[in-house]
């Protein structure tokens, strides 16, 4: 049984394939102005005469080659980006995400002198969705006296704060030393950094919801490509729409702009082309119609993206269609209606005068971020094991089973292994589903959970 877990702990890591892994990646993020660059410097050296701090001067280089305490790795120095000023705070998280998302481990530099900032506190909400590990590096400590801010930097709930001179020294090897320990062996993500592209969109919904109008109203003069099979009289199957400047595929938008739903059989056509999108698609975009109470239609498309395993946004249309007096009574209704979908982010909008679709994006990236996210094993474990000492799982015939070891299994959408010692009730699993969504800031994504038992 030990080996078997120990040989489960392996698998959860995610960078075991391809023959030639690429070197891990190590990011330093933080705020303008916190000593990224000087810390960079440090583990650089001298050589790269592209950090030396000349104002003006836009570095176009993000990532180096470094190596420290005998080890290669790529560093991703976010230092020399520029943050518009218009946005500092939406910017220093959007490049924090970009950064987060290239690395296997993460320098995070906070300004010991300055304390935790609300831009700050966003950052570690970031940090806390990619589940990647981090070292807390608390700079401008530049002598002994100054310790005390740097431990007031334990409230941003990352560990342990490393008190650094970036400037000077102080501290920086031992926190160097502290990054080459979370940083993995192998990269995770080297590999998959071509794959990108822009996010696939299902946008689903039962009839006459506002799916084409939706469409439209998105493409507007804005449509970037319109993707046919080349040559062929084929309706275009998939299209490139930009929204909020970035382009996201809507998958089999043919059966929506040619309306077939309208023919006998239309039920069961309908969910089969919203099967056969939620296949080819990363998030589900449901459409309802804000107007109609909700029906069993309704939610059986919702249902569709959760067994599809995708990521999930409900937007109720036709808000223009409710009165303004009536709106806060029909939230409410809504919120019982999705009573056991509270974790699905929802946008009221209205593809006619197009008020508020500049919130589906925004809607759409927490769930799929909420889709991609990997806890580590000791965290997860952590957590779990905490969770059990607090809340265990009630005695049954004498017997309590416990839970041994847990392990996330895949992601996209993210699926957990729990080893207990006996049966878990469904009371029990739904308990530890909703407290590991809570924690893990799931929102937007389905979660699974087995368990596997040990006699
Ligand atoms: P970045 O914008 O985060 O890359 O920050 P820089 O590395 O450019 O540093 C911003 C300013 O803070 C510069 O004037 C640095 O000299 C200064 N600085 C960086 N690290 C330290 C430190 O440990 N102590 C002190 N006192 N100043 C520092
Ligand atoms: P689909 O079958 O889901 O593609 O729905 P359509 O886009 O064809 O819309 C069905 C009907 O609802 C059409 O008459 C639209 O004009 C109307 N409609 C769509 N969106 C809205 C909206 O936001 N407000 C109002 N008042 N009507 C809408």
């Amino acid at each position: 049984d030990e080996t078997d877990l120990a040989l489960l702990e392996d698998e959860e890591i995610p960078f075991e394939e391809g023959p030639r892994p690429g070197l891990p990646v190590l990011a330093v993020i933080g705020r303008p102005n916190v000593g990224k660059s000087t810390l960079v410097n440090r583990v650089l050296g001298r050589r790269e005469a592209v950090v030396q701090d000349v104002p003006g001067v836009t570095r176009d280089r993000v990532s180096y080659p470094a190596e420290w305490a005998g080890r290669d790795f790529t560093l991703v120095d976010t230092g020399g980006w520029e943050v518009d000023a218009a946005g500092l705070d939406a910017s220093v998280a959007h490049q924090a995400e970009v950064a987060i998302s290239m690395a296997d481990a993460v320098m995070f530099v906070v300004d010991a002198v300055v304390g935790p900032t609300a831009t700050d506190e966003e950052v570690v909400r970031l940090l806390r969705r990619s589940g990647k590990p981090v070292v807390l590096v608390a700079n401008k400590v530049d002598s002994q006296m100054q310790e005390a801010d740097a431990s007031a930097l334990w409230s941003l709930g990352l560990g342990e704060p490393w008190a650094v001179s970036a400037l000077h020294g102080r501290g920086s090897g031992d926190v160097l030393d502290q990054a080459m320990r979370i940083l993995p062996e192998v990269s995770g993500v080297a590999g998959d950094l071509p794959e990108g592209g822009p996010r696939r969109i299902a946008l689903v919904g039962k009839p006459n919801v506002g799916k084409s109008s939706l469409l439209n109203r998105l493409a507007g003069s804005e449509r970037v490509v319109v993707d046919s099979t080349a040559g062929t009289t084929r309706d275009p199957v998939d299209e490139l729409i930009e929204v909020d400047q970035r382009p996201w595929w809507f998958v089999d938008t043919a059966g929506i702009r040619r309306r077939v739903h309208q023919t006998s059989g239309a039920d069961f056509y309908a969910s089969l082309r919203t099967q056969a999108a939620l296949e080819k698609a990363e998030v589900g975009l449901v459409l309802i119609d804000a107007s109609e109470p909700m029906s069993v239609q309704d939610t059986r498309v919702i249902q569709q993206v959760i067994d599809a395993g995708r990521a999930l946004v409900i937007a109720f249309n036709k808000w223009d269609m409710v009165d303004e007096d009536r709106r806060p009574l029909l939230e409410r209704e809504i919120e019982q209606d999705l009573v056991q979908l509270t974790w699905a982010p929802r946008v009221n909008l209205s593809a006619l005068t197009g008020w508020h679709t500049n919130r589906l994006t925004r809607a759409l990236d927490t769930a799929l971020s909420s889709w991609d996210t990997r806890i580590p094993t000791g965290r997860l474990n952590a957590f779990l094991g905490e969770l059990a000492a607090a809340h265990p799982h009630p005695v049954r015939g004498g017997k309590q089973p416990r839970i041994l070891f847990a392990t996330q299994a895949a992601t996209r959408p993210p699926r957990f292994v729990l080893f207990a010692s006996g049966f878990l009730e469904p009371g029990y699993r739904r308990f530890i589903e909703n407290r590991l969504r809570e924690h893990f800031e799931f929102t937007g994504t389905p979660i699974e959970i087995s368990v596997r038992v040990r006699e």
